[in-house]
């Protein structure tokens, strides 16, 4: 998520590095479980695209080095709502599922069989979102209903245990490891329905999109109009725009967008998934701009420059390189901002405050309980980076960028890890940049 102005440009050259960091995934999720999920999904909408309806099967690995008896769901869509439940789940197969908790966001499923270290199994189950009305990433406005974090996902057990942490209600509070995705959406003829990965074929009245190794799946249904441009670079990008959105709007967001894939491309790694979606409407309630994989919701101002940037830097901070976005929030968002800057050209010169009050490196539930999150984890976090760059020099911290994402290509990044690789790209001593930058 965005809340605070970045702009726009500039360079570098090398190719994704993909089939070395695949070869690392493994070892980088050892000891988290379950992996190698495949969800496959199939859901029917309402008239208006407000409420889906089906069935949801989760196939998976135990990649962890101990038995596995339990998985848990994370129906963030309830977050808000909590026990009123927008989010419901049914039916089980696979396992037997507890009463939901932490404010019906969680649901243990205690599997039929305990899964031994690399075995597979499977749970499945019903499940029906409704867009609460509100203009939000879950939720709907008018003939328009949005669907980000509506799908139930499994939640990650690591070293320190299983994470259901709470959503704060501020950022992002996710955790999952990449998966595969095939959902089957069924909808009436007159919607369109944007969503995360491919359309692999699609009538007027179903929409299948498989997406491979992404943390999440999202979608958008409603009369939206839509046209498909593509970058420099041969990303496809699709652009799905409400009716209050502007000609100009719609033009800038492709622009910018296309500029920056193609950019962040060669800076951090080819785009992987071929086609990005733009979900533009001209105002949301507690956000500018949303990331999922392969898709963003965009706020699009007719005259002003909006987040297509720093949603589209998401991709690789989040999106290709995860992290618990609950206990590394940094890890994501100043990330995305400091990738804004360097595709601008702007070095944000004497950017750093001095002494400051808080940990840039504290997690949400500190966050929760400050009114200072967005200016540490934002400014002072991409501050940090660029200072970062300015000690390093500006090649050296390219090139540490390049590894860091191609050594955590579709698994899970960590502080520790970013700290040794940045310690690894110079012959300086690190400690003491840490600590005057509020680093943990
Ligand atoms: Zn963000």
């Amino acid at each position: 998520m965005r809340r605070i102005v970045v702009l726009a440009l500039l360079l570098a050259a090398l190719t994704a590095p993909t089939a070395v960091a695949e070869s690392n995934n493994q070892v980088l999720t050892a000891g988290r479980t379950p992996g190698q999920a495949a969800y496959d999904v199939r859901l029917a909408a309402d008239a208006g695209g407000t409420t889906w309806t089906g069935r949801e099967q989760i196939t998976f690995t135990n990649t962890g080095d101990t038995p596995l008896g339990e998985v848990y769901l994370r129906l963030w869509g309830n977050a808000w709502d909590g026990c009123k439940s927008p989010v419901k789940v049914s039916r089980f197969e696979g396992g037997t599922a507890a009463a939901p908790t932490v404010n019906c966001t969680v649901v243990k499923v205690d599997l039929k069989k305990p899964l031994r270290p690399g075995q597979r199994g499977s749970v499945a189950f019903d499940v029906t979102m409704t867009a609460p009305a509100r203009t939000e990433r879950f939720g709907r406005s008018g003939a328009y209903s949005f669907f980000g974090n509506a799908l139930p996902v499994l939640a990650v057990r690591d070293q320190a245990g299983w994470h259901l942490e709470p959503d704060v209600g501020i950022g992002e509070s996710y955790y999952t490891l990449a998966a595969d995705f095939t959902v089957r959406l069924d909808h009436p003829a007159g919607l369109v329905v944007p969503a995360t990965g491919t359309v692999s074929s699609s009538r007027r009245t179903t929409t299948i999109s498989k997406a491979k190794q992404v943390r999440d799946f999202a979608w958008a249904a409603g009369p939206f109009q839509q046209a498909t441009t593509k970058s420099p670079g041969g990303i496809t990008i699709r652009t799905s725009w409400t009716g209050v959105v502007t000609a100009g709007a719609v033009k800038d967001a492709q622009t910018r967008a296309a500029a920056a894939i193609d950019d962040f491309g060669r800076r951090f790694g080819k785009y992987p998934y071929g086609e990005v979606d733009l979900v533009l409407n001209d105002r949301w309630e507690s956000f500018s701009g949303m990331e999922y994989p392969g898709l963003v919701l965009l706020v699009a101002p007719p005259n002003e420059e909006g987040p297509v940037v720093h949603e589209l830097a998401h991709q690789w901070f989040y999106g290709i390189v995860g992290n618990n976005e609950y206990a590394d929030p940094w890890l994501d968002e100043s990330f995305a901002v400091y990738a804004s800057y360097v595709h601008t050209g702007d070095t944000q010169p004497n950017c750093w405050p001095g002494r400051l009050d808080h940990l840039i490196t504290n997690d949400m539930g500190y966050w929760q309980r400050t009114p200072d999150w967005s200016s540490y984890v934002y400014f002072y976090g991409g501050c940090m980076l660029a200072d970062l760059e300015r000690t390093l020099g500006t090649e050296p911290m390219a090139k540490l960028l390049k590894s860091y994402t191609a050594a955590h290509w579709y698994g899970v990044a960590t502080p520790e890890a970013f700290k040794s690789a940045a310690q690894a790209a110079t012959t300086k001593n690190l400690t003491q940049f840490w600590t005057n930058h509020s680093v943990g």
